[in-house]
């Protein structure tokens, strides 16, 4: 069978291939960004309730109500914004196909999407399926600074969106207040939209705060945010997340969103939704993870890894330069066969590979698997 692929340069996610390498060799899995302890019993057993009720058929298309209530609640207690939740919300499938179907519904061929590099894997192969062209620009370490000039002059007829992720993954890092401004202010009077993925919103830490796109009024007006319950609850193996956005533009939104999943699990709506009745069960995932990162972070201090501690998320980049002149890809692999310990080398999502010598851990485990992954580091 003769095809043109669509994708020719896309290979198996770096997620994937470090899971199977660390699997393959027995080895301690800080790669892939998932926790290895177990979510909150209570929230199971709303899940077992709701499919003992009855709620095992088709959840309404936009999801469950309920759900949508619970979301726009939420808004209203960490933003004082409000989302409608007849219109303006959608439970989906992770925040992978809210990002997909967002860059379907409005991505022709040939627009131009702005995104920072290193950028979350999913958002560029999104982008060229649909025909659109990712404009890349790479931030780099430590600080992963954003120059708002440089994105400025960027900006052109064919600017169609603007991605951000804040707090970053693979990074750790966040946009400032100065930051959101000024994205505010290069796509003011502009029909960009801006795709704002916040799936670690809560998780930051040392007292700063999050930057929700939706605390800018007239970023609110272009702006999707997308979310993922797997990384807020610790079940990324349920796929449940949400976007919101605009009435106007989420109602293009359900137009792709209604062929392209029609609608997501209905008891782990149903379970969540009354789970976030108390808010303690989302933020205090800050006070858990800053307890973490700090934990990994006193356990490595004397080994040669360099880091600057994370500002959020459960994500902690280290620099080996002192350790080898290996790329970080190789690297990776070999820390992975020879140590037992899987990480993320940062160049797969850095502009043209770009290797800087860091590789990304995940801290969303337990103390013992953190404790016997620093013994590792420490003795390299
Ligand atoms: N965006 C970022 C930045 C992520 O790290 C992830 C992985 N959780 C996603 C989106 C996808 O989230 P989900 O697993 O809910 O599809
Ligand atoms: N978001 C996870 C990470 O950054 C991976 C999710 C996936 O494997 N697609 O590690």
């Amino acid at each position: 069978m003769k095809h043109v692929s669509k994708l020719p340069n896309v290979a198996t996610t770096i997620f994937t291939t470090m899971s199977n390498l660390a699997k393959e060799h027995n080895a301690i899995n800080l790669s892939q960004g998932f926790p290895n302890f177990k979510s909150d019993q209570k929230l199971i057993d709303l899940v077992v309730k709701a499919m003992n009720s009855g709620f095992n058929q088709y959840a309404p298309m936009l999801g469950a109500l309920t759900l949508r209530e619970a979301i726009s609640a939420k808004f209203q207690n960490l933003y004082q914004t409000t989302y409608n939740p007849d219109n303006e919300i959608v439970i989906t499938c992770g925040a992978t196909q809210a990002i997909f179907t967002i860059i379907s519904t409005f991505i022709h061929s040939g627009d131009e999407v702005i995104l920072f590099k290193p950028a979350y894997d999913c958002y560029e192969p999104a982008i060229t399926v649909n025909g659109g062209k990712p404009i890349a620009i790479q931030l780099n370490y430590p600080n992963y600074k954003v120059d708002w000039k440089r994105v400025e002059s960027q900006i052109n007829q064919k600017t169609k969106m603007i991605i951000i992720n804040t707090p970053q993954n693979p990074c750790g890092t966040i946009f400032s207040k100065e930051d959101m401004l000024e994205l505010e202010r290069i796509t003011k009077d502009t029909n960009i939209i801006v795709l704002s993925d916040e799936v670690y919103e809560h998780m930051v830490f040392d007292g700063l705060t999050h930057q929700s796109a939706c605390l800018f009024p007239d970023l609110k007006k272009r702006t999707f945010i997308t979310a993922s319950f797997g990384k807020t609850f610790h079940n990324t193996g349920w796929k449940l997340g949400y976007c919101c956005g605009p009435k106007e533009l989420m109602k293009e939104f359900i137009k792709v969103h209604q062929f392209n999943v029609y609608c997501v699990n209905h008891p782990t709506q149903i379970a969540i939704a009354e789970y976030m009745s108390d808010p303690s069960n989302y933020t205090s995932l800050s006070q858990l993870f800053q307890q973490k990162r700090d934990l990994f972070l006193d356990a490595i201090k004397s080994s040669k890894f360099k880091s600057i501690p994370s500002q959020a998320t459960y994500f902690q980049v280290l620099d080996y330069s002192e350790i080898t002149d290996e790329n970080d890809v190789e690297y990776a692999k070999r820390l992975t066969k020879e140590n037992g310990l899987a990480a993320i080398p940062l160049s797969v999502f850095n502009d043209n590979n770009l290797d800087e010598k860091v590789l990304r851990f995940c801290f969303a485990k337990t103390d013992e698997t953190l404790l016997n992954a620093a013994k590792i580091l420490n003795s390299i």
